[in-house]
């Protein structure tokens, strides 16, 4: 297994929707046991192929659940259904994501409470589960990353201009930009496993 760099947003990868899994070939297993290394390096609660720049509907999680799902899995061609996000203003303190194509930066946002998840494994078994609270926020999450979208696209507002002006303050929103996990110094400080990024 492999780690493999993490795309930084701008990169086209990240802002186009990721083609379905035709077939499972060597080359899918490598992707998804190459991504569960990257995330582990990177301390990510989630990860989806087109943040290691590949454009293919996979992604991985590591995340605690109280919804009898294992703490790190994967899935292919996943479907997710989230239920509304409430109404109201995000609290900065509560419901502030990150990403790590958007490394070391967190914004705030309202996601559905529960995501109803299916899709299959990489021996073509059948996944499905219903995440609730922070689970089902990754789940929402890694799903934008195969349609295209980060969760920079779906802030209010007045949280937008502001990550607009941090992703220019790095350079950020060009092509070909991206870090390594346990190389580059870690985006986010992670020191204990408690705190993770998407
Ligand atoms: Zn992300």
């Amino acid at each position: 297994m492999t780690v493999r760099p993490i795309v930084i947003t701008g990169d086209p990868v990240l802002h186009r929707r990721a083609v379905p899994v035709e077939e499972i070939t060597e080359q899918v297993r490598t992707l998804v046991a190459d991504m569960v290394e990257t995330n582990r390096a990177a301390h990510g609660a989630g990860l989806a192929a087109p943040q290691v720049g590949v454009g293919l509907r996979v992604f991985v999680w590591a995340m605690g659940n109280d919804d009898g799902v294992p703490p790190e899995g994967h899935i292919i061609n996943p479907f997710v259904r989230a239920s509304k996000a409430p109404e109201g203003h995000p609290d900065p303190d509560e419901e502030s994501e990150g990403c790590l194509s958007v490394p070391g930066e967190h914004f705030p946002l309202r996601r559905g409470e529960r995501a109803a998840v299916s899709g299959i494994d990489v021996d073509g078994n059948p996944v499905e589960f219903v995440a609730t609270g922070w689970f089902a926020r990754c789940m929402q999450h890694e799903y934008d990353h195969l349609n295209g979208f980060l969760y920079l696209d779906r802030l209010e507002e007045s949280w937008g201009r502001k990550a607009r002006k941090v992703v220019k303050r790095h350079g950020w929103g060009l092509p070909g930009g991206s870090w390594m996990p346990g190389v580059d110094p870690d985006p986010f400080g992670h020191d204990d496993e408690d705190e993770r990024d998407l």
